[in-house]
């Protein structure tokens, strides 16, 4: 699929990756897949959310399948910096919802080695981009997009359509209220 040896061959001198897409489209449990291949390969790693995400459980990354993987939930992305003196590999879900503080906490994590895995959504409900998500792709070795399926139309889904009027970014966090759409339901569906 994309380059995993690639990837891979990076490890001793630091990179930071990427896994960007919309709600549904299966962005954890690629970060999941990716953790327990660093986990085979006896890597040390840590997961780090923000504190704002809250939907199930606070101790963990909880993704569509089931699949968990426990993760520390943090007020800041500087506070992610106190806890891996030790660890090879940071992962990061819900990246999108860290304030800008968060491109030079990967840029020093990398820099001191580290693998970082970033997963998030690239764009908010209106379409635009999200937070620092722009910065992150910008600086990242590897990019993934992950893809949902359009719940309208069945075709590639890249769009988080929200049902309810209110305006706070902050609740895209509430799956329930969104469904996935490609380009041209997205745009049928705002009018
Ligand atoms: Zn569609």
């Amino acid at each position: 699929m994309f380059l995993e040896t690639e990837i891979e061959n990076t490890l001793q001198t630091g990179s930071i990756e990427v896994i960007c897409g919309s709600m549904f489209s299966g962005k954890t449990e690629e970060l999941i897949r990716r953790l327990n291949k660093a986990k085979f390969a006896k890597l040390k790693a840590a997961v780090f959310k923000p504190k704002t995400d809250n939907r199930y459980d606070d101790q963990q990354v909880v993704s569509h399948d089931a699949n968990t993987v426990k993760s520390k939930a943090v007020d800041s992305a500087l506070e992610i910096l106190d806890f891996v003196t030790k660890i090879d590999v940071v992962a990061i879900d819900e990246v999108q919802f860290f304030s800008e503080e968060i491109v030079d906490v990967c840029k020093t994590l990398a820099n001191k080695n580290k693998r970082v895995i970033l997963a998030g959504l690239d764009m908010d409900f209106l379409g635009n981009p999200f937070g620092s998500m722009p910065q992150l792709l910008a600086i990242a070795e590897h990019v993934t997009k992950v893809h949902a399926v359009c719940s309208d139309c069945g075709k590639m889904a890249s769009h988080s359509f929200r049902f309810s009027n209110n305006k706070n970014l902050i609740e895209l966090g509430q799956k329930e209220e969104y469904k996935p759409l490609c380009r041209g339901c997205f745009k049928t569906n705002l009018k």
